[in-house]
């Protein structure tokens, strides 16, 4: 037998790892630097590490507790209520009980390009297919309710990821508000924030809440993840909040027990550790500053823990510089050809990645003036 038909269905490509790589080029781990899928440079918070060692020795109990009180512990950061809350195993997670909890099957969900892959996917598990809208490079990736509501045709729901994974950009929120307004009563709009920690604006939550000047409204939700920020990559634990209305489907829709024992002890030690997450933010700001300022090729300005960059040939690029040791994302793979993506790193990290694609950089345009040269002769 085989599986139903998955020919639509794009497989994930997730940045190359460490181990990988150094695998491959027969070096050790440690001569590498991975700024690839926009981690935290300074690892998780330290009380996390802690909290996740103690908590070891009681994984054989489902997390009850853990679950509930994690769940409290996000509603009090954001002044919301419990039942708003939806952890998830990742934020990635969270996309899934949104899609399960709006989608009808061929609904469809409106989606930036380029953009992250896991909204179509998860869609199309769901049954749901995938209509876009495009961000242009020429407008360095301007996000505003035109763009979506140009491209807008009865969709369930709207994806709006901003800060936007590759680009950076961000949409303003009275733009947000015009999206959810503008569009049919039974449209969700998603705020994806999972670069929100690194952005200067507020959370697209005074839309759901009404704050800072805005309604409260019935149709935003917003993501957000322990995974950037946090430092909690690997142990997968994200969440939406939503309405109020909406906040019952959740036990309708939820994986049982959808962030682990593990997940939820290192969610609420890092929930309380603001330090790790200043540091963090601190450290990020200044390599965005410090890579715009020196890298010689177009960065477009961030909101995020990465840049991107426009590099001719990102393929060449990204192989020259994981020869070179160090490895980030070719934006092929987003659509964006031209492009490579930097994560953010520690000081050391920084200089070492633009240090290494400035001379990346020059030697593939000695190649080129060869190549022309020797056409020309
Ligand atoms: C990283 C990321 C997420 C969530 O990732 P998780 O690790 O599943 O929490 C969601 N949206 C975007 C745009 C991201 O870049």
């Amino acid at each position: 037998m085989k599986p139903r038909d998955l020919s639509d269905h794009v497989a994930y490509e997730a940045g190359r790892g460490i181990e990988e790589v150094a695998r491959e080029l027969g070096r050790e781990p440690s001569e590498l630097i991975k700024l690839a899928s926009n981690e935290n440079p300074h690892g998780p918070s330290p009380a996390a590490t802690v909290a996740i060692r103690e908590a070891a020795s009681s994984v054989s109990s489902y997390p009850k507790a853990a679950h509930a009180d994690l769940t409290a512990a996000v509603a009090d950061r954001w002044d919301v209520s419990d039942k708003q809350v939806w952890l998830a195993n990742g934020g990635d997670g969270a996309i899934d009980y949104l899609h399960r909890t709006a989608l009808e099957p061929d609904d469809t969900i409106l989606v930036p390009t380029p953009g992250f892959a896991y909204y179509g996917m998860s869609s199309r598990f769901h049954h749901g297919d995938v209509r876009k809208y495009s961000l242009e490079r020429e407008a360095d990736f301007e996000q505003t309710a035109d763009i979506v509501l140009e491209a807008y045709d009865g969709d369930r729901i709207v994806w709006i990821t901003s800060p936007h994974n590759p680009s950076g950009s961000t949409m303003a929120l009275a733009e947000i508000e015009r999206i959810a307004a503008e569009t049919d009563a039974e449209t969700l709009v998603v705020v994806d924030e999972a670069y929100g920690e690194f952005a200067d604006g507020e959370s697209a939550l005074s839309l759901i809440e009404g704050r800072n000047g805005f309604e409260s409204r019935d149709d935003v939700a917003v993501l957000r993840t322990f995974s950037k920020a946090y430092g909690l990559a690997g142990v997968r634990l994200g969440y939406a909040v939503v309405p109020d209305e909406w906040a019952d489907a959740y036990a309708r829709v939820n994986t049982p027990f959808a962030a682990s024992e593990l997940a939820c002890r290192a969610g609420l030690a890092a929930i309380d550790d603001e330090e790790h997450v200043e540091r963090t933010v601190e450290t990020t700001l200044e390599s965005r500053q410090y890579m715009r300022e020196t890298i010689d090729a177009h960065v477009w300005e961030s909101e995020g823990n990465f840049v991107l960059v426009d590099v001719g040939d990102a393929t060449a690029v990204a192989e020259a510089m994981q020869e070179r040791g160090v490895i980030i994302r070719d934006c092929s793979s987003f659509g964006l050809p031209g492009c490579i993506r930097i994560t953010c790193g520690t000081d050391d990290e920084t200089d070492r990645a633009v240090e290494t694609l400035n001379a990346v950089l020059a030697d593939l345009e000695l190649d080129d003036d060869t190549d022309s040269e020797v056409a020309n002769t």
